[in-house]
């Protein structure tokens, strides 16, 4: 079994600049990243440290996921997620689901069952059922400030991507999509190679932005094939931003670590909450 130096990136949605509360924003990348390395320390894969970050910002009610996400025009609260590894290209997802605390969860475990990679609304739901995961009161995703509707303060999108010392890269990406959206809407975050994709021989990416935009330009499949060319995380990133202005007329960002364990993000938009770890930090990197 090779070993490979393990890396982890996450992010908490491309967005405005809050100006106040940063730090709690801060706090919860911190969290993020610590659980998903911890995961990595502890000999799970890189499958098993994106879930544990995704899980921690979905429970975290500033940021648009699970608890805390965006209200839809009909006042309520439906989630999009999705979930890739890059050995097999194994990946799962769910669209428009309502009542399930942790989608990115869900995704997984579709990812694992292995038959169908997409599950929307009631069907979702009914597998979550199946797989034993239970139901929650819609009404415990619904926080008073999404009610509120203070855009403003809300971060948005989350996501991770790993590489474990078997050098399997994974990606992951939850939300509760664009404030506002019409019911039955699903953005990029539910579709493989828009929102989330992964490659162990090349790398893997969590979008996060307008997600039309994201769509129009198959976003996360069209970063690694950047960096095929340029061999760099950072310029890929930059270069995928550009398309997404430019080609998808839309705004957003992106994270990503490359097959050699490297991370780069970029964003056009004010403010992309990141936070990173490898072994040669001490602590994670929060440098926003
Ligand atoms: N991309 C997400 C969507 O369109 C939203 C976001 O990243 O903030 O559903």
């Amino acid at each position: 079994m090779t070993s490979r130096v393990p890396a982890l990136i996450v992010h908490g949605g491309a967005g405005a600049d809050p100006q106040e509360g940063r730090e709690e924003l801060r706090e919860g990348i911190r969290q993020a990243v610590q659980a998903g390395w911890d995961a990595l320390e502890a000999g799970g894969s890189s499958l098993d440290a994106v879930e544990a970050a995704v899980r921690v910002l979905e429970d975290h009610p500033r940021f648009n996921a699970g608890r805390g996400s965006v209200l839809t025009s009909a006042g309520t609260v439906e989630m999009d997620a999705s979930i890739m590894e890059g050995n097999e290209l194994r990946n799962g997802a769910v669209g428009s689901v309502t009542a399930i605390r942790h989608p990115i969860s869900l995704a997984r475990r579709i990812l694992e069952s292995g038959r169908h990679s997409l599950f929307v609304g009631a069907g979702a739901v009914e597998r979550a059922r199946a797989f034993g995961i239970p139901p929650c009161d819609p009404a415990e995703l619904i926080t008073e400030r999404q009610q509120k509707r203070l855009r403003a303060v809300q971060a948005g999108t989350v996501g991770a991507v790993a590489m474990d010392r078997r050098g399997v890269i994974a990606a992951a990406t939850s939300t509760g999509g664009m404030a506002g959206k019409l019911p039955g809407r699903v953005g990029d975050s539910a579709l493989i190679g828009c929102g989330t994709y992964a490659e162990s021989n090349l790398g893997g990416v969590s979008c996060t932005g307008d997600g039309e935009a994201i769509i129009r330009v198959v976003l996360a499949r069209r970063a690694l094939e950047t960096l095929k060319s340029v061999d760099d995380p950072g310029q890929a990133c930059r270069v995928a931003v550009d398309v997404l202005v430019e080609e998808g007329r839309g705004q957003g960002g992106l994270i990503l670590v490359d097959w050699r364990g490297r991370t780069g993000w970029a964003h056009s938009t004010p403010l992309l909450p990141v936070g990173f770890m490898s072994p040669s930090h001490a602590a994670p990197i929060v440098p926003f």
